[in-house]
């Protein structure tokens, strides 16, 4: 590729739209364009990169026994009437009617389309196991789509879907996808974790998520530095410590203190000399419309999709001021666990249970209670795992020490079991010639986001750093002056010699200043450039960079290649 033919129009300028590394830089990069909130260009830069994932996805998928084949984006009402999903996806789902007056949508997902293609196909348990999958656009329409191609409403999904007659089928395909997303990760070149996003209440783990780690992910993951442990932070369990067994009784006296106008755990602790860990923060939440008191230690977060669980409640959400104060008799940041209402549930962390001689709100306007220790001045109410889980906690399946990491969620692996093929009718009839549902099973892989999720990975304050396997040219050529002849031809050179080895290589053959090109070329990210300046007519040398260290190393014209793939491999 000459890229004075190409089509790479950088920007100078962030432009104003763009809040996260990514999105800033594929714009800046030329790789994709905005034409409407949530929908974009791929430009030919951002379309190569795009590609590159999507063959390492396809060969991984076919190796691992999944079969591809190609939906419609375009799905009838009457699937989603079959599923129920028709009125209970909400508003991403886009509907529309065509010109005869029929309902149809844009397909967020193809689970219905795919079972209705299973169900008129497969009869025996014989037919089964299936794994089919497609690589195609997706429309979601989100609400608030950002972050460019991390959020957009319409974006290209690999998306996969099992057929197994048993759970046991079932588990071998989960686990050859699994080791297949593995695989891709890896040769994409990504730092990534596989994160139990189900905890198991249903028993094994149904559900996992495949996370790029970067700062500036969404998702928490607590990571173990011993064990393969991940999860969602949201979802980690927090096994109960060791050390004081509960209840155990202080020595101090207990005494009611006022605390004018200190609300906050910093607040409190520092105007009574305490820390955090001494303090129990109560809060106040609304579940189902009936009053919860959560306690954990004034260090610790409550975690609503526990405490959730925890309560069995379909809803819940914190209490606001009013009721708060109507509730204990105190403006928020003096809630404690003496003197609350009976209709109020009082749920504490594990963590709390071992406290003693503790801090807390009193109830009471500028008050809080000191030296409080449960069984003597107050009944322990019940103890459950309701806080996030930190770095000081131990690994729950082995006893490491957990890291908390950030991820950009680019994959997702699960365990769909009956829900369609139960709605649907999609049944095979098994050995005993008895009709049976078929189990499934749903794998996807975002593939603009995974092009996304490498480069807030990997960047500089340059550019981008792409991983080689995904980067839309693995070398750039520039030449210092083109109207060299001399000089243009040994680029040349080097040009054809790199592409009929099979590496993919742009020779930049602009008329603009070399400065110009250094700084296209590192913006773009191409991971190897070769400059062919001077030296490469008096010397026979040129200079390699990597763009990853930005190292330049100088190289005679007959290694170039050599010193290219120990980069780039
Ligand atoms: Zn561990």
């Amino acid at each position: 590729m000459r890229y004075s033919n190409y089509f790479i129009p950088t920007l100078k300028e962030v432009p104003a739209e763009a809040e996260i590394a990514s999105h800033k830089l594929m714009l800046r990069a030329g790789m994709i364009r905005k034409v409407a909130s949530g929908l974009y260009t791929y430009l030919p830069l951002g379309l190569r990169s795009i590609r590159k994932v999507e063959a390492i996805v396809r060969q991984e998928m076919n190796r691992a026994g999944s079969i591809e084949l190609l939906m419609p984006i375009v799905q009838p009402a009457e699937l989603w009437h079959e599923s129920g999903r028709w009125d209970h996806y909400g508003k991403e789902l886009l509907r529309f009617k065509d010109r005869h007056g029929r309902n149809f949508c844009l397909g967020p997902t193809h689970e219905e389309v795919i079972t209705d293609l299973v169900r008129k196909h497969i009869r025996s348990y014989r037919d089964l196991p299936l794994n089919l999958y497609q690589i195609q656009t997706k429309f979601r329409d989100e609400i608030r789509p950002r972050f460019g191609l991390m959020r957009a409403r319409e974006f290209i999904m690999k998306d996969a879907y099992s057929f197994s007659a048993t759970e046991a089928s079932l588990d071998d395909i989960y686990q050859a996808m699994y080791r297949a997303y593995c695989l891709i990760f890896e040769r994409c070149g990504l730092d990534f974790r596989a994160v139990e996003a189900d905890t198991g209440s249903i028993g094994g783990h149904a559900s996992h998520e495949f996370m790029v780690i970067s700062e500036t992910g969404e998702d928490g993951i607590a990571c173990c530095a011993s064990c393969s442990y991940a999860a969602n932070t949201e979802l980690a369990e927090v096994k109960p410590m060791d050390g004081t067994g509960p209840f155990e009784p202080g020595t101090s006296e207990l005494k009611k203190v006022e605390t004018p106008g200190k609300k906050s755990v910093d607040e409190v602790t520092i105007f009574l000399g305490k820390k955090a860990m001494e303090l129990v923060k109560t809060l106040i939440f609304i579940a189902d419309e009936r009053p919860v008191a959560a306690l954990v230690r004034g260090d610790h977060e409550v975690n609503e999709v526990k405490l959730k669980r925890v309560l069995g409640a379909e809803s819940l959400e914190m209490a606001g001021a009013e009721t708060v104060e109507k509730l204990t008799g105190a403006p928020v940041g003096f809630a404690g666990p003496i003197g609350l209402p009976m209709e109020v549930r009082v749920v504490a962390d594990h963590a709390v249970a071992c406290m003693k001689d503790f801090v807390a709100g009193a109830n009471e306007g500028d008050a809080h209670f000191v030296g409080l220790n449960w069984k003597r001045d107050i009944e322990p109410p019940e103890f459950h795992d309701i806080r996030v889980i930190t770095a000081h906690d131990p690994c729950p399946r082995c006893g490491g020490t957990i890291e908390i990491k950030r991820g950009i969620e680019v994959g997702h692996i699960f365990k769909l079991g009956t829900k369609y093929t139960e709605a649907m009718g999609a049944t095979f009839l098994d050995s005993n010639g008895k009709a049976r549902p078929i189990i499934m099973g749903c794998y996807g892989i975002g593939i603009g986001r995974t092009a996304a999720a490498a480069i807030e990975q990997n960047h500089d304050e340059r550019g981008i750093i792409f991983p080689a396997p995904i980067a839309p040219f693995e070398v750039i050529i520039s030449v210092i002056n083109v109207k060299d002849k001399k000089m243009m031809s040994l680029a040349e050179g080097i040009y054809v010699a790199l592409s009929g080895s099979g590496i993919d290589v742009v020779l930049d053959d602009r008329d603009v200043r070399p400065g110009v090109k250094f700084k296209d070329s590192e913006l773009i990210g191409v991971p190897v450039r070769v400059t062919v300046g001077k030296k490469a007519l008096t010397e026979g040398i040129v200079e390699v960079t990597d763009r990853s260290t930005m190292e330049t190393r100088l190289v005679g014209c007959e290694d170039v290649q050599c010193e290219i793939e120990s980069i780039l491999r």
